[in-house]
């Protein structure tokens, strides 16, 4: 006991703060008290995360376009809580449009890595899918989800808005039926 205490003292404060958030994750899930927080704020966490959620103001090419038609007044995907932000530490959503090179690849995924859980992330467009008009192209990944997990695929050259607002509600559904609690699921403290 006075061993581990001691390990504990001699740790970095950055040591310190991923041992003391991997230990008070592991007990939060092991009792009862996590349990019933995740009861009852469940719900609420449930609808705050369907109705708000906000993608990377990232576009490569055309479809961008229509990302950015898709939340202007004739479409207006903030009814549906849809608000763009520049830095990814705000967002949950990271929405790929257009062809991802090799080049890009490595700046994508630091993209993703710096967005806190839960996020997902929606291919929308042949290119993002699987390279589309430039499938096979030597500089291309054909596909996104050849290094980024995918939630949601919305086919199309361009994506229409409506088709992107589609996406963007299937979304919610998955995460509505996903049903995750805010404290005992792992996805939460990855
Ligand atoms: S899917 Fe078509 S419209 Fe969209 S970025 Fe690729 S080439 Fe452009």
């Amino acid at each position: 006991m006075s061993g581990k205490i001691g390990s504990v003292m001699l740790m970095r404060s950055k040591d310190f703060l991923e041992w003391a958030d991997d230990w008070f994750g592991r007990m939060l899930k092991r009792s009862t008290i996590g349990r019933a927080v995740d009861r009852v704020f469940t719900d609420f966490f449930q609808w705050a995360r369907i109705n708000s959620l906000f993608p990377l103001h990232f576009g490569i090419m055309c479809c961008a376009l229509e990302m950015g038609a898709a939340s202007a007044p004739r479409f207006d995907a903030q009814r549906f809580g849809v608000i763009y932000r520049s830095t990814p530490r705000q967002c949950d959503i990271l929405l790929v449009n257009g062809p991802v090179s090799k080049k890009l690849k490595p700046d994508l995924k630091r993209l993703y890595d710096q967005m806190a859980d839960p996020k997902w992330v929606v291919a929308m467009g042949e290119c993002s899918i699987s390279g589309g008009p430039f499938w096979q192209s030597y500089s291309i990944i054909e596909g996104v989800d050849k290094f980024i997990p995918v939630d949601v695929y919305i086919p199309g050259c361009p994506v229409r808005p409506e088709a992107m607002i589609e996406g963007i509600v299937k979304l919610q559904d998955k995460i509505r039926a996903e049903r995750k609690g805010v404290l005992t699921e792992d996805w939460i403290r990855k």
